[in-house]
């Protein structure tokens, strides 16, 4: 569940093994592409599609996904060449254009609201800006199991992409997704 009036994001690329391991940990680089389907392109995340048994009737710690305060990383929706387009993101013209109807001159989004790091619109967000299992599985084809590893591993990346990977932002969210993972 989100806690933040920011959620957005562009599941598309993202930096797979950080969110698979509990800070301090120092994530792996490995980046992974997907298609409009949630398939992965290339497969050199083995571990991703690992069990999380570890033998022995152990589970592994997992992350539990939230938004975080103070972030709005998925807020700026134009983040450079190295990100998916809106016609790679999505198959419907309609969601299409309005995401691309969004997008400010210096790439944030025009309802966001920088001071605050708030959304001016959160009640009536497109569904795109919705980190939910049901919009995963609809826009993105992404299974409800993989909701939130999917999201987790998303809201990495962006933030990274926005913040930096050093970034208080990046820190606050391992810390948050950690502090309340599944034991
Ligand atoms: S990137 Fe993730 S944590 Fe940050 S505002 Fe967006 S949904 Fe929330
Ligand atoms: S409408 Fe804009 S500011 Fe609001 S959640 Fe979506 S991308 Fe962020």
């Amino acid at each position: 569940m989100s806690h933040t009036a920011m959620v957005a994001l562009r599941p598309f690329t993202t930096v797979r093994s950080a969110a698979n391991k509990p800070p301090p940990q120092k994530p792996e680089t490995k980046t992974q592409k997907f298609d409009k389907k949630g398939q992965r392109q290339s497969d050199s995340s083995a571990a991703t599609n690992s069990s999380n048994n570890l033998g022995f009737g152990k589970k592994k710690k997992e992350p539990l996904w939230q938004c975080i305060q103070n972030c709005g990383a998925c807020c700026k929706l134009d983040k450079g060449p190295t990100f998916p387009s809106p016609e790679e993101i999505f198959d419907d013209p309609s969601d299409i254009q309005e995401y691309k109807s969004l997008i400010g001159p210096d790439g944030w989004c025009i309802h966001y609201e920088k001071v605050t790091r708030k959304c001016s619109i959160y009640a009536d967000r497109p569904c795109f800006c919705r980190v939910e299992p049901d919009i995963f599985e609809t826009l993105y084809g992404i299974d409800k199991k993989r909701f939130n590893k999917e999201a987790c591993s998303c809201c990495i990346d962006t933030i990274k992409a926005v913040y930096g990977s050093k970034s208080a932002e990046l820190n606050n969210f391992n810390q948050a997704i950690w502090n309340t993972s599944s034991k």
